[in-house]
């Protein structure tokens, strides 16, 4: 039994539950292997059922393990005969999965079962990592290494954000990535001060520094790193605001422990940027859970609850934006372990290792 399945135990006989239903498509492969795009999960103590149509069934029944398979027509009335089979009253349902219309129409067809919505608790299913999964997060993770490597040669003073953006999606695929875990950020010059600012057909000009936020996936696992470099020799005011947000990571990254509150992790970093006068520049949390999806639990922010955990895996990605100025951010993920953290993400996040030949 994995830890998963540990904290869903737990979690019924907390919620005094019968079943779960599941409807996210990462929390039903977390749980039965199911790799397609269309199904439902029935989890109770004494078995699982995996409901899927007829274009599914072989697909479900190459790769789901540990759940009974059955298909359905209609997707409400199957589950509602599934949950009638099982004798289920009280069924927990990921609340922010659930469509209302999907929720009423299933309330509809079971006057008497009681729907439990599972907000918090279920976020936190797949926080802690089993060993294997580190193992294709640290793939996915070399995988963008490479294709970041193979990308920096063509960051010349000329190159269009866009071309930028597509060379290392297509490197990330040659390397052996299942796909980019998202479009990569190439945002460079005054643009880097857009935290999210996607890859533009936008020139990258000498002396600028460029934000690149970029990851793969790999077995449906996801990586995600960012890198700001500067093609150019840097001035000072470029310089100090870089060495400002590194120094804001690397105490955000010294924090990461067990025990240790997301709230303290976050403010280690949000301190350094705010004590430099540049707090109302970093305006977003400092990190976020990643596994099967990009951004999962838990939230590294002022709003974050609950401690960090061994077998956690999240990011660490402060940074500083200055609107018709620019901006930094790095981004790295780490492990948590038995008494600290490992940092996964392995290419330099120095300064000196950053400054391309313009
Ligand atoms: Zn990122
Ligand atoms: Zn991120």
């Amino acid at each position: 039994m994995n830890s998963g399945q540990k904290y869903l135990r737990s979690l019924l006989r907390r919620k005094s539950l019968d079943a779960v239903l599941f409807w996210s498509l990462e929390n039903i492969r977390y749980l039965c292997g199911f790799t397609g795009s269309e199904g439902v999960l029935i989890y109770a103590e004494e078995e699982m059922i995996f409901l899927s149509d007829s274009r599914y069934e072989e697909q479900a029944r190459d790769e789901v393990r540990g759940a009974v398979f059955r298909k359905f027509k209609k997707k409400i009335e199957g589950i509602a005969r599934s949950l009638r089979s099982l004798g289920v009253k009280r069924l927990g349902f990921e609340a922010s999965a659930l469509s209302w219309e999907s929720y009423r129409a299933l309330k509809e067809r079971l006057p008497r079962i009681n729907l439990v919505p599972l907000v918090g608790q279920i976020a936190l299913l797949r926080a802690r990592k089993e060993p294997e999964e580190v193992e294709k997060i640290r793939r996915a993770i070399a995988i963008a290494s490479e294709a970041f490597q193979d990308t920096l040669p063509r960051l010349k003073p000329g190159v269009r954000e866009k071309t930028v953006g597509d060379f290392l999606e297509f490197r990330m695929k040659r390397r052996g990535g299942e796909s980019s875990s998202f479009p990569v950020i190439v945002a460079s010059g005054v643009r880097a001060a857009l935290p999210h600012g996607r890859a533009s057909a936008k020139g990258i000009e000498k002396g600028e520094m460029v934000i690149i936020d970029f990851g793969a996936r790999h077995e449906g696992y996801h990586s995600d790193e960012t890198k700001t470099v500067i093609v150019g020799k840097p001035e000072s005011r470029q310089r100090k605001v870089y060495d400002l947000v590194r120094k804001a990571q690397e105490g955000a990254i010294r924090a990461v422990r067990p025990g240790e509150s997301f709230r303290r992790i976050d403010n280690a970093a949000r301190e350094v940027i705010d004590r430099a006068g540049y707090g109302k520049f970093f305006g977003h949390g400092t990190g976020h859970g990643i596994g099967l999806a990009v951004h999962e639990a838990p939230t590294v922010s002022p709003r974050g609850s609950g401690v960090a955990e061994e077998g956690m895996v999240f990011s660490i990605e402060p940074g500083v934006y200055i609107p018709g100025w620019g901006g930094v951010r790095l981004e790295d993920l780490v492990l948590v372990t038995d008494r600290g953290s490992e940092v996964l993400t392995y290419l330099s996040k120095d300064l000196k290792d950053n400054i391309l030949k313009g």
